[in-house]
């Protein structure tokens, strides 16, 4: 077992620790060792977590930080850690720092020299992804998208052409709208995946073409409940005109002797990659 992997403690160190986002079984015997045996718990909402440390019959100290106070708060935080306190973090829900507080003191944490040892455990992001059945080999984690309808768009339209598997938070009063949006911008036809309240009694996936998922949430008030990942397959056309790093070595090395056409002809037998892409790729590699 190397340093980083006991259940205890240990002095001055600050532990970043994933608590469950529906289902309390989730919680690692390591996180349940590690809340147990700190100083101090700096916690999002320490009523909410309080019904954490309550069920594991917990009594450690606890104390806010919170997207309010944490810039204040840190620099206190550290300065407990520098002399000798051990601190573990948690969030309402999942992994901290993802789409919830704590930048701000593991930043200053490490620039002060201070130990910060991950407990890793559920985060909603990538409970939805395992189970989604959308390609998982790269993707692209945009949190919540922007209040604002005209942002929201802003945002979205820049994401159009992204080949990546496309993962979003959503609130349940926006879904619709969101959803919306991305049927007039990406297309009806784009695949994606609603995953509502995972680990919970009513864990949904529901697995449509963004079209028939709009209609459905819609029809549905049941699927407008609770909490949500949206999931969205990458842009398929950008995926198909995308040069990997392979290909483009393949048609560097074939440029050296041929002209851009029949090197990109050839580049295209060899690795499989668009034909097209690989000539306009080549072109530029020309020009440059
Ligand atoms: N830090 C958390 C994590 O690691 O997943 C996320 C915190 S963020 C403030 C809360 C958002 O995460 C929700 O609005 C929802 O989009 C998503 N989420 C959290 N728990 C979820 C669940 N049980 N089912 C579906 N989505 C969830």
């Amino acid at each position: 077992m190397s340093a980083a992997s006991g259940t205890v403690a240990e002095s001055g160190v600050l532990y970043v620790v994933a608590t469950p986002i529906g289902n309390l079984a989730d919680l690692s015997a390591r996180a349940a060792g590690i809340l147990g045996s700190v100083d101090l718990i700096a916690a999002e909402d320490t009523r909410r977590s309080g019904r954490l440390l309550q069920h594991l019959a917990l009594q450690t100290p606890m104390i806010a930080l919170h997207e309010h106070n944490e810039r204040e708060q840190a620099p206190r935080l550290v300065e407990q850690l520098r002399v000798g306190q051990s601190l573990a973090m948690i969030s309402d829900a999942g992994t901290p720092l993802i789409s919830d507080p704590g930048f701000n003191l593991v930043r200053l944490a490490r620039q002060a020299g201070i130990r910060v040892v991950p407990v890793p455990g559920p985060s909603a992001l990538l409970c939805a992804l395992s189970a989604a059945g959308l390609p998982t080999d790269r993707f692209v984690f945009e949190g919540f998208l922007p209040a604002r309808a005209s942002a929201r768009r802003a945002r979205l339209e820049q994401l159009a052409d992204e080949p990546r598997t496309l993962v979003f938070y959503e609130s349940s009063h926006r879904i619709v709208d969101c959803l919306a949006d991305m049927v007039e911008l990406f297309g009806g036809e784009r695949p994606a995946v609603l995953a509502r309240e995972l680990t919970k009694q009513f864990e949904t996936f529901i697995d449509a073409p963004l079209e028939e998922l709009l209609q459905r949430v819609r029809s549905d008030a049941d699927q407008r409940k609770g909490e949500m990942v949206l999931l969205l397959h990458g842009c398929p056309a950008a995926a198909a005109h995308e040069v990997s790093a392979e290909a483009g070595r393949v048609l560097e090395t074939l440029l050296e002797e041929l002209p851009a056409g029949k090197a990109a002809r050839l580049a295209a037998r060899i690795t499989g990659v668009n034909k097209r892409a690989l000539y306009e790729r080549a072109l530029s590699l020309k020009g440059s």
